[in-house]
């Protein structure tokens, strides 16, 4: 049986996320990116609407639903501002490491804070010389009696400078062990020895993201998640979640992109008629909807094979490239049919577009996606390395 509607429960979650970004997140996106601003009382909002806490069990303050729940929210909040969406992808992701691998104090100091919206915990897997080829990086964590030590980079990290904590992975074994000597641990960015640094992004102002600096950075050993060399398969099983609720973030940017340019060309003329009669601009939209809607169920079903428990590393990383790479291509369309208008930020069609170009790099490129879906439909033995 296949069955592709929503139950009545996710679409009048939908209906009430949609009335929430109308309302509180859509008229004022273009102030924060145009500030650089975080908007902190907004996250909390989503938090008492349950967004950043979709699937955090509910005796940790979550709404205990599934991805495909949390897919919802992430495509909707995403319509208002992509950045904003960030609440919906970190809240899931790091929501579920922390429930899976760490020990219950720290679920119970932290899942609380993530699933109301209180506390924004990052992600630090990035460094200056590992990004793509991230089981080679190099910050250190040494254990000396009841602690580990820190020392060392993360980069390019979303939300740093707002964020009360984050989850990073760092060497425990040899260099030369590559993924198996990489361990997770949580980390609180109020201790001694870190500093962060911003970026002058292109996109994502509402948001940040910048370098973390440890310097001989103290934590109790029982912040290590599980064992030491289990980092690496943990994010890359949570990267399985996370590519398909970007793909809905950049679907959702596009969707409204789309939505508000269907209002414009009825409303603009041109040669005497509004310019949607002419099929030069009335194609382009028609492409564009075909293409939302055939990535945005394949990222629908990317969690829905979560929820199931399937296999879905090939299908995250097809939502991961597809998604991001036709939102751009849409959102520049919309943009050329608003001609000079478009251009200009009176529209928010190029700020969507400075943003989901963000999304084509972060949590990975297209490149190493397509290596994700080659090695396991054509087969491991025809990796590049
Ligand atoms: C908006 C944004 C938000 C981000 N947020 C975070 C975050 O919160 N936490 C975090 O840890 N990181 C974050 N990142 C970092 C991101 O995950 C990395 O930038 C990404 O994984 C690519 O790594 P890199 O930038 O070092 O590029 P590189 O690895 O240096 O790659 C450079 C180019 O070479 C290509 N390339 C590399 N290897 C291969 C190969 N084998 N075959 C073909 N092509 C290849 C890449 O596709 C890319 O085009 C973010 C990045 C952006 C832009």
């Amino acid at each position: 049986m296949i069955d592709f509607s929503f139950t009545p429960e996710q679409e009048l979650f939908r209906r009430t996320i949609r009335e929430f970004v109308q309302r509180e997140i859509r008229p004022m996106s273009p102030e924060w990116d145009k500030n650089h601003e975080y908007p902190r009382e907004v996250f909390k909002k989503m938090g008492e609407l349950g967004l950043p806490g979709v699937h955090v069990p509910t005796q940790y303050g979550g709404s205990g639903m599934d991805r495909v729940t949390s897919g919802i929210a992430a495509e909707e909040v995403a319509r208002g501002d992509l950045s904003c969406g960030y609440s919906v992808m970190l809240g899931g992701l790091l929501g579920d490491l922390i429930d899976e691998y760490a020990v219950d104090r720290l679920k119970q100091e932290w899942l609380p804070r993530i699933a109301g919206g209180e506390s924004v915990v990052a992600l630090g897997l990035t460094e200056p010389s590992a990004g793509s080829d991230a089981a080679s990086i190099k910050l250190k964590a040494v254990r000396d009696g009841d602690e580990y030590v820190l020392d060392g980079e993360k980069t390019s990290i979303s939300m740093c400078s707002v964020a009360d904590a984050i989850v990073l992975f760092a060497r425990t074994g040899a260099e030369e062990e590559k993924h198996r000597g990489v361990s997770t641990f949580l980390v609180p960015l109020d201790l001694p020895g870190i500093t962060t640094t911003q970026f002058n992004d292109m996109g994502h102002h509402a948001v940040g993201r910048g370098s973390v600096f440890f310097d001989s950075v103290r934590i109790p050993a029982d912040h290590l998640m599980s064992s030491e060399g289990t980092g690496f398969i943990q994010v890359m099983i949570g990267f399985d979640y996370t590519r398909a609720i970007i793909g809905l973030m950049c679907l959702g940017s596009a969707a409204a992109s789309v939505e508000d340019t269907i209002n414009y060309v009825k409303e603009r003329e041109a040669f005497g008629r509004p310019i949607a009669r002419f099929e030069g601009v009335s194609f382009p939209i028609a492409e564009a909807l075909t293409r939302i809607d055939a990535a945005r169920w394949q990222c629908y079903r990317t969690l829905w094979l979560k929820d199931n428990e399937l296999p879905h590393t090939a299908e995250a990383a097809m939502c991961k490239w597809w998604a991001p790479r036709i939102s751009v291509e849409i959102i520049h369309e919309m943009l050329l049919l608003h001609g000079h208008y478009g251009y200009t930020d009176e529209f928010p069609l190029e700020q969507r577009l400075r943003d989901v170009i963000g999304l084509e790099i972060g949590d990975g490129t297209a490149q190493i996606q397509k290596i994700v879906i080659a090695r396991e439909l054509i087969g491991k033995e025809y990796k590049p390395y």
